[in-house]
């Protein structure tokens, strides 16, 4: 099952079958589980098998079918699923990390992701923040005592590329671990743990649910960490997966190959050909070969992805025309869809950050995101190029 490819993968990797045999994943709904006898509940408390659960919060077989099947797409050697992409991303660091430790992160990171670090400051965590594109200030800021780094490999929404293996360099000297938030990558792009990432964090929200349905989170790294480090904090805590959106991401996991290269190869499209378009400042995507990281992006994901950044001509004004006058293209903040979306960063998922730190990260007020679906490419750019005149 190792050597079998990511499309094998993604379609049977831990996949659990009950008496009745049945095909499709069955969603075992339940909280608890049914003990022969009080010595083998006392037994499970003390060890449980691979295929012994004991309550939800610790483990559930289809969210396990789920962890399995990510943890063998991902090359990790386990994983751990979770209520939401926040979950994850609280649980990787919260797990690791006490008061007095330090942390070096990118500065370009999901408006929630800098929330969880400044919840960290408040516990005695004491967080440097890098520009993640510049490895000098990786290098300066890394130290003896660092514990951990974090990063979006893809930053939100202004699509800097980092450099993975570099920074996984700089911090291994120094014994820190590497924590990678890989939602923009998408696990069919990506190469994190051959990079040298220790520890890789999904929002399944996004693409491996592909349908806008369930929110869902997964942490994928060593078993040791998995379950010695983050289970204890993650079941005591309670962002368990439910069982139920478990089931709707392994459903998504299926078809997740074939949808993000679909999103991706149109994403390119509408790149190219927005690219220079007179209503446009800039078309920023990492598969077009002006962006300042192309050659990271294609060494370590092999595509550009699936969200287009393009600046609007006029301010926020301009941006808000665009918006409003598309059609197939929805308004929402979501993004790895089957459907593609479209949304003002400045006025939505970033609205909380100052004005000058918005500055300094890129979300200008004509900045617009744009998450590729897999609708045919040339309606939409019939689309946004209509819309675009509307401006
Ligand atoms: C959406 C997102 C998250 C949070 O995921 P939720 O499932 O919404 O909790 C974290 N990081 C990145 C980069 C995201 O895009």
């Amino acid at each position: 099952m190792d050597d079998w490819k990511p499309r094998t993968k993604l379609i049977h990797s831990g996949a659990r079958r009950s008496q009745y045999g049945e095909m499709s994943e069955a969603i075992f709904l339940t909280q608890g589980f049914v003990y022969d006898s009080a010595e083998q509940a006392e037994a499970r408390f003390i060890e449980s098998g691979a295929d012994e659960f004991i309550y939800a919060r610790y483990g559930n077989p289809t969210v396990r079918m789920f962890e399995e099947r990510i943890a063998a797409i991902e090359r990790t050697e386990d994983a751990f699923a979770t209520a939401s992409g926040m979950a994850a991303v609280n649980g990787a660091l919260t797990a690791l990390l006490k008061a007095g430790d330090h942390v070096v992160a990118a500065r370009a990171l999901f408006g929630s992701c800098l929330y969880v670090l400044e919840i960290l400051g408040r516990f005695g965590v004491e967080v440097t923040l890098v520009d993640g594109t510049d490895l000098d200030q990786w290098r300066s800021a890394v130290r003896q005592d660092t514990k951990a780094v974090f990063l979006e490999s893809v930053s939100n929404p202004t699509l800097e590329v980092i450099d993975v293996k570099s920074v996984a360099e700089i911090a291994h000297a120094k014994g820190a671990t590497v924590i990678v938030d890989n939602v923009f990558a998408t696990p069919t792009f990506s190469k994190a743990v051959e990079l040298g990432a220790d520890v890789v964090v999904y929002s399944a929200t996004k693409h491996i649910d592909g349908g806008g349905r369930c929110l869902g989170g997964v942490v994928c790294g060593t078993r040791a960490y998995i379950r010695k480090v983050l289970e204890p904090y993650l079941k005591h805590t309670g962002a368990a997966m439910s069982p139920f959106n478990a089931w709707v991401m392994l459903k998504g996991l299926e078809t997740l190959d074939l949808r993000v290269r679909q999103q991706a190869s149109n994403a390119l499209e509408i790149a190219e050909a927005l690219d220079g378009h007179p209503k446009l400042e800039s078309v920023i995507y990492p598969g077009l070969k002006a962006h300042a990281q192309h050659t990271i992006a294609m060494e370590q994901m092999g595509a550009g992805g699936t969200v287009v950044t393009l600046e609007v001509k006029g301010g926020q004004a301009a941006a808000f025309r665009f918006l409003n006058a598309l059609e197939i293209v929805k308004i929402s903040n979501n993004l790895g869809d089957a459907k593609s979306i479209i949304t003002h960063p400045a006025t939505t998922t970033h609205q909380r950050l100052p004005e000058e730190q918005k500055a300094t990260l890129g979300i200008t007020p004509g900045l617009v995101r744009l998450s590729v679906g897999i609708e045919d490419a040339e309606d939409l750019l019939a689309d946004l190029t209509r819309a675009l005149g509307a401006v």
